[in-house]
């Protein structure tokens, strides 16, 4: 071997030395089962400055990496997990078998949770609603008084979980609820929703609740919160 061939070996090896962890750290080792990992739709950064990249990296490729193989985990125990409705599971958790009652409540209602999550962000769209959810807002006060109301139920929140816009009894109203725990459960079908997890901002925001809430409002994506209530009250 000339100085050459060697100098290029040495960097081949050095370019898949380089780029091992990088793929590591991407792909979360995906178990086999029912439950996927949705793609986020768009960048890491496109949600910058109000969510930082490495927030939403971590939060997708690992926190709700985890939910996913966990969620997975559990089809062993119980298999009819595989087979029912992810809504309708999560609609009536009583129906669960107690042994895996709680894995199912924090591993396949933080799936559902943080898939509706990724969706109603986008870096584009209209930035206020219109059509029929701008009218529902617009009786209930205004867009200002219901995100200081769905703020204050994300500010009130002790430790961790979601504030959320709902449509329940054919009328919109605002909930939190603990942990990974869903509107379903209560009869609520959401509209929007923000994650209060530590994991959603401490790296930008630590302590300041409310800055990212504050922020977060513009990441809203407000065709797909449309298209929420319409189902939820069609
Ligand atoms: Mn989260």
């Amino acid at each position: 071997m000339d100085r050459r061939q060697g100098l290029k070996l040495l960097t081949g090896a050095l370019s898949l030395a380089a780029l091992a962890p990088a793929r590591a750290f991407a792909q979360t080792p995906a178990p086999a089962g029912p439950f996927k990992l949705p793609a986020l739709g768009y960048a890491n950064d496109a949600l910058e400055p109000h969510i930082d990249a490495t927030t939403m990296m971590i939060h997708h490729d690992k926190h709700h990496a985890a939910y996913v193989a966990n969620a997975n985990g559990l089809v062993a125990k119980w298999p009819e997990l595989a087979t029912t409705p992810i809504e309708t599971v999560l609609a009536d958790l009583s129906k669960v078998p107690e042994a895996v009652r709680a894995g199912v409540r924090n591993n396949v209602g933080g799936h559902w949770n943080h898939t509706f999550f990724w969706e109603l962000m986008t870096p584009g769209g209209p930035k206020e609603p219109t059509g029929e959810l701008k009218s529902a807002i617009d009786a209930m006060g205004g867009l200002p008084g219901v995100s200081e109301k769905v703020n204050a139920a994300g500010m009130s929140r002790f430790g961790s979980g979601w504030a959320w816009l709902v449509v329940k009894g054919g009328k919109l109203d605002v909930i939190s609820t603990a942990n990974q725990d869903t509107p379903l459960e209560t009869g609520a079908k959401p509209v929007l929703g923000v994650d209060v997890w530590e994991h959603a901002y401490y790296l930008k925001y630590q302590n300041r609740r409310a800055d990212y809430l504050k922020g977060w409002w513009n990441t809203v994506n407000w065709d797909k919160a449309g298209a929420n209530f319409k189902k939820a009250t069609g």
